[in-house]
């Protein structure tokens, strides 16, 4: 039976290959083989809109894909030239796009290392959210999320969601504040050592 559309079954069916069937595809030319034998074990969210909050518009999906203009905002100077990708990006209305192959290496984690492992790029799959660092996200994207996540840790051997900030601290602050660990946590039913510690629900809880 054909699955609705944004439904995000954890069936292997729902996939062709590493690309979601209930995604969106906008193939972004921002990718490379994973080096050989890599585990990908781990997620990582980010967020971004561009500008920065503003909502809605096709500039990030023109970033992914090496097509935005850099002369259309004053604040695409200081990104001119960048070619990055993310394997996944969840719109504010739940909409669900996908730019790369998920058996492939996206570029979106730069310098970076978690679970004592470095160039998460490698074996991470790269989620971003459309929305600004300090800022809510909204219950749609929550919802695509929790459906991405474990449609993802039923392909592959997931153990770890991780925030761009946690893998590259000091660097990198995204999704920030605004993002809700516990929610997506709870969402998932997943165990509290699959999350950074400081989004522990019960490390949130003392002081
Ligand atoms: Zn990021």
């Amino acid at each position: 039976m054909k699955p609705e559309a944004g439904d995000l079954s954890v069936s292997p069916t729902a996939w062709d290959g590493g690309w979601l069937g209930a995604a969106r595809r906008c193939a972004s030319p921002n990718f490379g083989p994973r080096p050989e034998g890599a585990r990908i074990d781990l997620i990582v969210i980010h967020a971004i809109s561009l500008p920065p909050g503003v909502y809605g518009g096709p500039e990030v999906e023109q970033l992914f894909t090496n097509q935005l203009d850099w002369d259309a905002h004053p604040y695409f100077q200081q990104i001119r030239g960048m070619e990055v990708s993310a394997h996944f990006f969840i719109r504010r209305d739940g909409e669900l796009v996908q730019f790369v192959d998920a058996d492939a290496r996206a570029w979106h984690a730069g310098t970076s290392c978690w679970r004592g492992r470095g160039n998460c790029n490698d074996d991470s799959i790269g989620i971003e959210l459309e929305g600004l660092e300090g800022e809510p996200f909204v219950s749609a994207q929550y919802d695509c999320l929790t459906r991405l996540c474990a449609s993802l840790g039923g392909r592959y051997p997931i153990a770890h969601v991780a925030g761009h900030e946690h893998i590259a601290p000091g660097r990198k602050q995204d999704p920030g504040s605004g993002f809700d660990w516990t929610r997506l946590q709870q969402d998932l039913g997943w165990a509290d050592a699959c999350f950074p510690q400081d989004t522990r629900p019960s490390t949130r809880m003392t002081t």
